[in-house]
């Protein structure tokens, strides 16, 4: 039987993309029986009635699942920051990062409007990017406007399935529509009229960029870390995770324990200064948090 990913789903249809063809199905199979709701993103087998409708017969285990949007299967998140109109910050960009890794999601780094920025403040911005590659991060910058840089955006799309994240106003739907500029997608300042239920009722849709899978409504709006344990918010720095084995006690928050190789590297600048201090920050964010019960 044949195969596809489910691209939108609306009123009882899914809408299943297999190749270039897509085929809206209705639900059926065994999947029902065992309560699962098929997801956007979804990989499925489906049962065709003719070229153009179907049915749902088989969802395939998840790798993982997204809230908010509702999406099955992400691969990655284009976090996208812009360089200039809200300044880059890479407290938040360290905050995203966590969200994003602790969801065991790939993060590749978006700074656009670099079009906004004076040569000197180009420089100054190279400085963190050097510390993020460094780190391991996939990182672009790119302006929408004057369209520098999208050549480097664009083969990280292809063959996945990406959500865009960031800030409301740093350039996401700009971004979207200047890879694929077709669609004609709502910026934030029409949505915005609608208030805050914004979200509730849209669907999600993934739209076919360059082979990959994108959705049109950005996600890890939430930025607090709600279910992230104090011990394992150092995985998600990835220059700390790999000096794990280092420390002298397991579970080391790289506080005040001694024999840290953490601190070390901190000390002698091999971990940039300000992601230790993110770190304590959002390491005191957690121990601040209000039991749930
Ligand atoms: P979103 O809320 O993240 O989707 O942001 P938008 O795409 O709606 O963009 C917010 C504002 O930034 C709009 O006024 C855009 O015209 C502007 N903008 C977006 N990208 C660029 C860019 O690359 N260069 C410049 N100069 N302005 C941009
Ligand atoms: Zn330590």
């Amino acid at each position: 039987m044949p195969e596809g990913k489910i691209i939108k789903a609306l009123s009882g249809f899914y809408y299943v993309l297999d190749g270039h063809q897509i085929i809206q199905c209705r639900g059926r199979g065994v999947f029902r029986k065992n309560k699962i709701t098929p997801l956007v993103g979804d990989s499925v087998v489906y049962q065709a009635e003719n070229e153009r409708e179907g049915y749902i017969m088989e969802v395939y285990e998840r790798k993982n699942e997204l809230i908010r949007p509702p999406i099955a299967n992400v691969d990655q998140a284009i976090l996208v920051f812009s360089a200039k109109e809200p300044d880059f910050s890479s407290i938040l960009l360290d905050r995203f990062l966590v969200i994003i890794e602790s969801n065991e999601i790939n993060p590749i780094i978006c700074i656009t409007k670099m079009d906004l920025l004076t040569d000197e403040e180009r420089l100054k911005l190279s400085d963190y990017v050097n510390d993020y590659r460094k780190i391991g991060y996939e990182i672009t910058l790119s302006s929408s406007k004057t369209e520098e840089g999208l050549d480097k955006l664009l083969p990280h799309i292809k063959g996945k399935i990406s959500v865009f994240a960031g800030q409301s106003g740093v350039g996401k739907s700009s971004l979207l529509n200047a890879i694929k500029p077709d669609l004609e997608l709502k910026t934030s300042h029409i949505s915005s009229h609608l208030g805050r239920g914004k979200h509730t009722t849209r669907h999600v849709e993934l739209i076919d960029i360059e082979n990959g899978l994108v959705a049109d409504t950005p996600g890890f709006s939430a930025l607090e870390f709600d279910t992230l344990e104090a011990e394992y918010l150092s995985n998600c720095f990835p220059e700390m995770a790999a000096l794990r084995n280092d420390c002298k006690f397991r579970g080391c928050l790289h506080l005040n324990e001694p024999k840290c190789a953490v601190k070390d590297a901190v000390a002698n600048e091999e971990i940039p200064r300000y992601r230790y201090d993110h770190y304590l920050q959002f390491l005191q964010e957690i121990k601040d948090r209000k039991p749930r019960y």
